[in-house]
């Protein structure tokens, strides 16, 4: 199978934050893999802008050394070369006035104007105010704004507030990077690409969904800003969030950002209130002497902040009255795994006996690792054994699909930011969706936080605490194994 990459059209690109951890590690890599695969033309260029001072010679060295630390295995010394031409340098205080003329002198007229606030959030705003107060900002300009987009409804609110100031809705691209995973644009593919599947897709056949986003890591190096967030605002409200939607929503009359986005922002107002029972939070515990646990990684004895975090979400409409969905993240579990499982119900009846077992066909999605669908079906124990059955997977693993062209398939950053200079939305954040999404979570966690309740202690390396698993089991489910 080959992959077809399509050039966009020349624009500039300035990243705020430009000698950021995140610049550095997802945003400059991922051009430069773009521009590799000759998705870039020869005269777009990208600015870094920063509050420190550096040349353009010191930053192009930045970014070299970015893409030898974090991809060196894409393109050749002389691509490297060619690629750090294209990069400029301005010093630039969000907050004061200075530079800013020197960035509006660099800005080419007539062509995309991106602008990536690789920022923290308090930032938006001035960033988007100066912006136009000196001039930079036109009709083609996007504005690309990080997470977190908000603590709580009122600073979402304060936030989009902000941008629209400046931006109109159409110009402000909010990123969830889970949302330009192959495999998540592949589940909306496999859903409304095939009649296979819609047909069984709802509470008639569906016995329940399962999403899992399963980290290795602990909180340690971001401690501070994690105890004041927690998995609910940190990973539930945004990319849990977005994969229920896309699970969950009813098929768009076009794929067309505002009709995609419609249909997310209905999943989201159907979502039922989640009674305190159905919740489970932890933290995870120390692992020896060498792997501190939850407490001391946020340096603080008394934290009632979760790293783990299970649920069940009933959606009060006619497709999913009466299947739930549960979803469990969490730090510093066994393996780094992300997954949907859309199980199905049982066969009414078993016409092969109770010998055979009652099976369940299963669809997963895996996001990480190994990108690919996997639809277990029951069959025939191969074999002179008689009728006994197993599950076993069709394996859609992308990898073996795309053949070689698998390394050519964009990460999740380079494909929105190339999404972001085509001018297409569809993978990004509506404000209405934003919004919801935090009017749903913040009663929840101001239900916890009123009672004053602190998360349970689990094992780190381990699939979460136990009473995650009785949520499952008393609901006579469980959960899927967490496995890398
Ligand atoms: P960072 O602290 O490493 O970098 C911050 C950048 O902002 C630096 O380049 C700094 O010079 C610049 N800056 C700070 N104050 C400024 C000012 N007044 N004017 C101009 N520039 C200023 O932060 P980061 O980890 O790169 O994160 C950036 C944003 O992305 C944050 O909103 C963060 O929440 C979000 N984010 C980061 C990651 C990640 O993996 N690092 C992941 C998801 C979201």
């Amino acid at each position: 199978m080959v992959s077809r990459v399509i050039p966009v059209d020349p624009f500039d690109l300035v990243i705020f934050g430009g000698t950021g951890d995140l610049a550095r590690r997802k945003i400059l890599p991922g051009l430069y893999r773009r521009f590799c695969s000759g998705q870039m033309e020869d005269n777009s260029r990208i600015i870094g802008a920063a509050r420190s001072e550096h040349s353009t010679e010191e930053f192009r060295q930045m970014v070299a050394d970015a893409i030898a630390e974090f991809d060196p295995k894409s393109g050749t010394p002389e691509m490297r070369a060619e690629f750090l031409e294209r990069l400029e340098y301005v010093q630039v205080d969000a907050l004061g006035d200075a530079g800013w003329q020197d960035l509006a002198a660099l800005m080419s007229p007539g062509r995309v104007r991106a602008f990536y606030f690789s920022v923290a959030p308090s930032l938006f705003g001035a960033l988007a105010e100066r912006l136009h107060t000196h001039g930079i900002a036109d009709d083609q300009t996007r504005i690309v704004v990080e997470k977190p987009f908000g603590h709580d409804l009122a600073s979402a609110k304060a936030l989009n507030a902000d941008l629209a100031a400046h931006f109109d809705e159409s110009q402000i691209y909010r990123i969830d990077h889970y949302l330009g995973k192959e495999t998540v644009q592949n589940l909306m593919a496999v859903r409304f690409g095939n009649m296979l599947f819609e047909p069984l897709w709802n509470a008639q056949y569906v016995d329940h969904i399962q999403i899992t986003v399963a980290e290795t890591v602990g909180v340690g190096g971001r401690g501070e800003y994690y105890d004041k967030s927690g998995a609910m605002r940190d990973m539930v409200q945004n990319h849990l969030m977005q994969l229920l939607c896309l699970i969950a929503m009813e098929p768009p009359a076009k794929f067309d950002h505002d009709a995609v986005r419609d249909e997310k922002l209905k999943v989201i107002r159907a979502l039922e209130q989640v009674p305190l029972q159905d919740v489970v939070r932890g933290q995870y515990l120390a692992a020896g002497a060498d792997e501190p646990g939850y407490l001391e990684h946020v340096e603080n004895a008394d934290s009632k902040t979760e790293s783990f975090i299970a649920m069940k979400l009933r959606v009060s409409n006619w497709r999913w009255a009466g299947t739930p969905i549960y979803l469990r993240t969490g730090k510093r579990l066994k393996a780094r795994s992300s997954e949907i499982a859309v199980v199905f119900k049982e066969t009414p009846h078993s016409i092969f006996g109770a010998d055979a077992g009652r099976h369940r066909n299963v669809l997963t999605i895996r996001l990480q690792p190994n990108e690919g669908m996997d639809l277990f079906v029951t069959i025939k124990e191969p074999g002179p054994g008689g009728m006994r059955l197993v599950d076993v997977p069709l394996d859609m693993t992308f990898a073996e699909a795309l053949g070689p062209d698998a390394e050519d398939v964009p990460d999740a950053y380079e494909r929105l930011i190339m999404d972001v200079i085509r001018g297409n939305q569809t993978l990004f954040m509506r404000g209405d969706e934003v919004e919801a999404a935090w009017a749903w979570a913040d009663p929840l966690i101001a239900s916890w936080e009123e009672r004053g309740d602190k998360p349970v202690a689990y094992e780190s390396g381990s699939t979460g605490p136990e009473e995650a698993l009785a949520l499952m089991h008393r609901d006579g489910r469980r959960w899927r194994e967490i496995r890398a």
